[in-house]
């Protein structure tokens, strides 16, 4: 049955391409939209149902869009770049649905990723205030040194405040702001 998917999803996203030669085409494309199905009711491009996350992508040659395409379609282009892109998507994803379900969060492999915690600095999680010296690096590397030491428990408790301020104050409105619209479902 996987190959049946895999057959559909090639003939599709050949179809759309201006390469007839599925290692070129696979480099026409790009991630132009994403959403999360919470209730995951959503069928991919390749006929497989059940998909929690829906990417949108378009052919730069042809101008045509697919939608809904999943995580694993995705992973068949072997695009490192778009491995990495959705990594960090779902890793977003993942931490605004712990924050919005209350869950206590650690800053831990369950929540965070260092690529995570750099692209929150590059997106702009991290703005300038009062408390971090008027410049985001500051938070930014902040977390990535507590995120990197492997004894957690040497966190004191003044840090562990520092950490949920941030995560409170800075990175969930920009969670909010970025995929509020983009997360649909029951939850
Ligand atoms: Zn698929």
């Amino acid at each position: 049955m996987a190959s049946a998917y895999y057959n559909n999803m090639i003939r599709r996203v050949l179809d759309a391409s201006y390469s007839d030669c599925w290692e070129d085409a696979v480099y026409e494309w790009e991630i132009v939209d994403y959403e999360e199905d919470e209730d995951c009711e959503s069928v991919c491009i390749c006929g497989k149902q059940g998909i929690r996350y829906l990417y949108t992508i378009r052919n730069r040659e042809t101008r045509i869009q697919l939608y809904p395409i999943g995580s694993s379609c995705i992973r068949k282009f072997e695009r490192d770049d778009m491995d990495e892109e959705i990594a960090v998507l779902e890793g977003m994803f993942n931490l605004y649905r712990a924050i919005r379900n209350r869950e206590r969060i650690e800053l831990s492999s369950k929540y965070f990723s260092k690529r995570l915690l750099r692209a929150l600095f590059d997106e702009g999680a991290f703005p300038a205030n009062q408390y971090n010296k008027f410049s985001g690096w500051n938070d930014y590397d902040f977390m990535l040194t507590m995120f990197n030491k492997r004894d957690k428990a040497s966190i004191t408790a003044a840090q562990h405040s520092k950490i949920r301020g941030i995560i409170a104050y800075s990175i969930k409105p920009f969670l909010e702001r970025k995929l509020r619209t983009k997360t649909r479902g029951s939850l």
